[in-house]
């Protein structure tokens, strides 16, 4: 299909899609694919669940949209669902559309923090450290916070206030940790970056390192969140014992409806008690289309769903059983299977198997796939990203893998 007056910033596959049902996918010519890419971790439940249908046929029949001049009861219901069920942490919610501007907002609250708790002489902190290959999005904030060079490409000057470090270094990150410092982000498995986790070592460090500097830790749970990795929450998955005090979440929270929020901890700032979600105050933040109530009542059946049916659980048993079926392959193509629960990535072996010019290896194999009939994705160039619905029934799942071990046999 060309595309006259659709701006060409995606490189798309030649399919075009029509419809889904659970874990499978429908082009318009009538094939079926099986779907392990779950519109980039984000439909959770698959396509076109029944809670998923009703609760948003409902909330459009009832009210859409009223803005945020007004209370909106569904807001404060699934706010304490996240507080309660998935951080599990005293904290507030603020609701916005995308995983980006829920890093732009707790990229603000970091900044803002740097004003309360200013250096020696009075002036502000604002520096945010992050890592080398994460993802946090697309804005000019959260761009600037993301570890890439190619995604900031002659988009510059950048925000300033950023400082980049190897992961899961914990040394780079003490050295590079100064008196502007407010602030530390991370993916606790970073997923566009390669599908590469945090140790539990380097994340009890980091989060020791925070507590000692007076820093922010400062957890994107955009793809990891909702239990993708097999906790409710990725840390929680990597080193339960760490507690975040800002959390962006995005992707999985909406099981393909847009939606977006950041988390901010209860706890005191000061010897007053301040607590640091009081910082933001009336007119401090705002978005038009966060939190309405019809992307609340949809967010609210999903995250009822995931906890109701424990898919967490689900989500780490099936993910382990990935690992232990690529890994029982044994292909000389396939050079480690990484990742948490749902969110795998299988690291193809350089040189193993030639690739076209103008491919990654990740890229070529990923188009094999989707010829094959499984949609994949890639994440960086020499890792093939597996990220079906969390409920993937187990024979869909098989059958994927068929078709996944049919490609990377015909490599090797
Ligand atoms: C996808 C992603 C984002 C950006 O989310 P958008 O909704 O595309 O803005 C940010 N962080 C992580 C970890 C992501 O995977």
């Amino acid at each position: 299909m060309i595309q006259k007056h659709v701006l060409p910033t995606y490189g798309r596959a030649p399919i075009t899609v029509a419809k889904g049902e659970g874990s499978y996918l429908f082009d318009t010519e009538g094939r079926r694919y099986v779907d392990f890419c779950a519109g980039i971790a984000t439909c959770s439940l698959g396509h076109c669940h029944p809670a998923v249908v009703e609760a948003v046929s409902q909330q459009a029949a009832t009210l859409m949209h009223c803005s945020n001049l007004y209370n909106i009861p569904q807001q404060e219901e699934l706010a304490e669902l996240i507080v309660e069920k998935a951080i599990g942490i005293p904290g507030r919610v603020f609701f916005c559309n995308s995983g980006a501007e829920a890093n732009d907002g707790i990229i603000k609250v970091a900044r803002r923090f740097g004003h309360r708790r200013p250096q020696t002489d009075g002036s502000p902190r604002y520096e945010v450290i992050t890592f080398n290959k994460s993802f946090h999005g697309r804005t000019l904030g959260s761009m600037a916070a993301t570890g890439q060079t190619k995604i900031q490409v002659e988009f510059d000057p950048l925000l300033v206030g950023f400082k980049y470090v190897d992961f899961n270094d914990a040394e780079a990150l003490r050295e590079a940790v100064s008196e502007v410092t407010c602030g530390i982000m991370l993916e606790a498995v970073q997923g566009e970056g390669g599908v590469n986790p945090a140790t539990p070592e380097f994340l009890r460090e980091v989060a020791a390192l925070c507590k000692e500097k007076d820093l922010l830790l400062m957890v994107d749970e955009v793809q990891c969140g909702f239990a993708r990795t097999g906790a409710m929450m990725g840390w929680q998955a990597v080193c339960p014992e760490v507690q975040p005090d800002l959390v962006s979440c995005a992707k999985g929270i909406g099981g393909g409806f847009p939606m977006g929020c950041f988390w901010v901890s209860n706890r005191a700032i000061d010897a007053d008690g301040t607590e640091l979600s009081s910082i933001m105050g009336p007119g401090s933040h705002g978005s038009t289309f966060g939190g309405t109530p019809l992307a609340c009542a949809t967010a609210l059946a999903v995250v009822s769903e995931i906890v109701e049916q424990n898919l967490a659980e689900r989500a780490c048993r099936m993910g382990q059983y990935i690992k232990e079926t690529v890994e029982g392959w044994n292909l000389p193509c396939v050079e480690t299977v990484r990742g948490l629960g749902l969110l795998r990535g299988i690291g193809l072996r350089k040189g193993a198997f030639s690739v076209p010019e103008g491919n990654t290896p990740a890229a070529y194999v990923n188009g094999l796939c989707l010829k094959a009939g499984l949609l994949a994705c890639p994440a960086g160039p020499d890792t093939l990203r597996l990220i079906p619905a969390l409920n993937v029934p187990q024979e869909v799942l098989d059958e994927g893998l068929s078709i996944l071990k049919n490609v990377l046999e015909s490599l090797s």
